[in-house]
């Protein structure tokens, strides 16, 4: 997955105080586009100039910040891109999908959402503060799920590709997480809107920050319970089909946490 990156690691803990070095990387984004160099690359706090920088975390033991004023000469490349290239390394990747998620926040934070006041920088952690109302912004991460279906005697996995997305490869039933909700009561409603499949059994797999739609993706295991027959929701989904192992297609590279839950499947390593 994306963020399996060792020996490297992130390290998102809050520290205001460190500096830029030369080999600094330095993110800009415009939405999910970012600036890169001429090469590919992303542009290193002695390629450009700068003078707002924000510290975002170190990748290993590199510390990494943001911008918000675009960087002459340098053109702007969306995260579908980088994905398809696979341009950058994957530690890379995966420290650009979490700038990108915190650049989000920082460009929708500036102003109090309450009163509209204009926020300041928090200093104890990574939050801004309104001093005309006190209210506190946290960065946003918005849970969602992805479920592994199967089938009753476990021979078939339940595969989607999604409506009207530029995205063309297989993917499993997912959906975000509604107020109110448990994970596992997200999966049960999205099984039955997606696919309109009642499911039992559900067992959690694992996690995976997904910065470049502001999410945490939480993976589950589970049985359909009863009838197998698909229902689509054709505004959602092309495409939702039972698929034997040797039918699933994985995705083009082993980004993603449904990469991995597909794979699982498909090379019959589900207990
Ligand atoms: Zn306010």
């Amino acid at each position: 997955m994306i963020q399996d990156i060792a020996p490297a690691f992130l390290d998102n803990s809050f520290k205001p105080e460190v500096r830029a070095l030369p080999g600094s990387p330095v993110f800009y984004f415009e939405g999910n586009r970012l600036a890169l160099k001429e090469d590919g690359s992303v542009p290193l706090f002695k390629d450009i100039e700068a003078d707002d920088l924000i510290y975002l975390f170190d990748l290993t033991k590199t510390p990494c910040f943001l911008t918000r004023k675009r960087p002459e000469g340098l053109d702007l490349t969306s995260l579908r891109e980088i994905r398809q290239n696979r341009s950058l390394g994957k530690d890379m990747a995966f420290a650009v999908y979490t700038a990108c998620h915190l650049a989000n926040w920082y460009d929708s934070s500036d102003y109090c959402g309450r009163c509209g006041h204009k926020t300041t920088f928090g200093t104890k952690e990574r939050s801004r503060i309104c001093p005309e109302c006190g209210n506190i912004i946290y960065p946003r991460i918005n849970p969602a799920v992805i479920l592994g279906i199967l089938n009753s005697d476990k021979s078939r996995i339940l595969l989607t590709k999604y409506a009207g997305r530029d995205f063309s490869h297989y993917a499993l039933v997912a959906g975000f997480t509604e107020i109110g909700e448990t994970l596992e009561q997200t999966c049960m409603r999205e099984a039955m809107e997606e696919v309109g499949l009642k499911i039992k059994d559900i067992k959690y797999y694992k996690s995976q920050p997904w910065g470049s739609a502001l999410d945490i993706l939480a993976g589950f295991f589970c049985m359909v319970d009863g009838s197998e027959e698909i229902t689509m929701d054709a505004g959602e989904l092309k495409t939702a089909l039972w698929c034997s192992p040797e039918e699933v297609v994985l995705q083009p590279d082993d980004y993603s946490l449904t990469n991995e839950m597909m794979r699982l499947f498909k090379e019959g390593r589900l207990v």
